[in-house]
């Protein structure tokens, strides 16, 4: 069994990648081709948004996004300690400070009644994270910002797919951003990302700061990055952007299955994701809570079923931020989650017999 079998994914939909792909290479617009433009035409569509630029990958995306916010020096960007190196790297990359709050316990991600009491004058960006294919609360968030005339960047990059109110994530505030990475519930292969946003302006600026600042061909006008992304990937995402509304459908049939038949009893005190009735979730990972994380993970790995734990320990406890972060700085939450969480297989290819081997080991464990 594999984490995420991109193997079968590629045999599924053999035919339409490599047709993609062979066309590619046929025309030789390796960068900025066709394809690209069209994907970007596919993904806004799809997001339901004005506007989408393919970049070079999910952290490029945030770099970018917040690149045209003017995010710099002396700069706090408030968010969460729980969620992948990206979100609060691409902060400090800018020379801003990455601000974090704690999570809700449920969902796992960031807790809005925590963050106006940390908003200062040198606030300039809230960056919400949804954790695991599911949306942050964006409209309270948003209504947080909108207070305090700052603006809000959905890291979008596990919850591309996912809806919030029945809108999609990436789209609900002024600037979403995601990720291609293979194993994301929408992968190329290789590396991509990419911003969504209904401002006009923001998308010109977010465009030319992906092709080095540029305006015209030559012509700099602001600092920008080689972020592109590449129409190879571009061609590979075309083709699987047409199946992937049936993967969602496969990756929630078997999240849901999971909660369903995965018994959590006095003696095992597992948790099973919980979804808020507003939100559909990708499930990008699906992520117990458990006491005995660490034997439940050796257990599963006896019983040769792969897991993961995302993440083990929050942003605010890296050695990396160590002289950004306040000393001595406690999220209780998080760090009592990251010592919790153990993900389980999900694709869209996982049979019902493979999850069921899953559910068993788990309920096995604690019999
Ligand atoms: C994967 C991920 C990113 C970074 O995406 P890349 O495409 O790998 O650069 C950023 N934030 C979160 C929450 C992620 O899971």
């Amino acid at each position: 069994m594999e984490f995420v079998d991109l193997k079968s994914q590629y045999q599924a939909l053999k035919k339409d990648v490599d047709r993609r792909v062979l066309a590619v290479l046929e025309h030789g617009q390796y960068i900025n081709g066709p394809e690209v433009d069209d994907l970007e035409i596919a993904l806004a569509d799809f997001v339901g948004v004005k506007h989408c630029i393919a970049v070079s990958s999910g952290t490029d995306a945030l770099l970018i996004a917040m690149m045209a916010l003017g995010v710099g020096p002396g700069d706090e960007v408030i968010t969460t300690p729980f969620s992948f190196i990206s979100t609060a790297e691409t902060i400090a990359l800018l020379g801003a400070k990455p601000v974090f709050v704690d999570i809700d316990e449920r969902t796992c991600n960031i807790d809005p009644s925590l963050i106006a009491p940390v908003i200062t004058s040198r606030t300039k960006v809230i960056m919400p994270v949804s954790l695991y294919g599911q949306c942050a609360d964006m409209d309270t968030i948003n209504l947080i910002a909108e207070e305090h005339k700052i603006s809000v960047v959905e890291d979008a990059a596990q919850s591309f797919g996912a809806t919030y109110k029945g809108k999609r994530s990436g789209g609900l505030s002024l600037i979403g951003c995601t990720s291609f990475f293979p194993s994301k519930p929408l992968g190329c292969y290789g590396d991509g990302g990419a911003c969504f946003t209904n401002d006009a302006k923001l998308a010109e600026q977010m465009k030319s700061i992906s092709l080095h600042g540029q305006t015209e061909r030559y012509h700099h006008t602001t600092l920008g990055v080689n972020g592109r992304l590449d129409t190879i990937q571009a061609a590979v995402l075309l083709a699987k952007l047409k199946k992937f509304s049936e993967e969602i459908e496969c990756r929630i049939r078997c999240g849901e299955r999971y909660s369903k038949l995965i018994h959590s009893s006095a003696e095992s005190d597992i948790t099973t994701p919980f979804i808020d009735p507003m939100n559909t979730s990708v499930f990008a990972q699906y992520t117990i809570q458990v006491d005995k994380r660490d034997s439940l993970r050796d257990f599963m790995s006896s019983q040769d079923i792969p897991t993961a734990v995302h993440y083990p320990m929050p942003l605010h406890k890296q050695p990396v931020f160590a002289e950004i972060v306040s000393r001595g700085l406690s999220l209780p939450i998080s760090e009592r989650v990251a010592s919790r969480v153990l993900s389980l297989p999900v694709h869209a290819y996982l049979s019902e017999s493979e999850q069921d081997s899953v559910i068993h080991a788990v309920n096995n464990f604690y019999n």
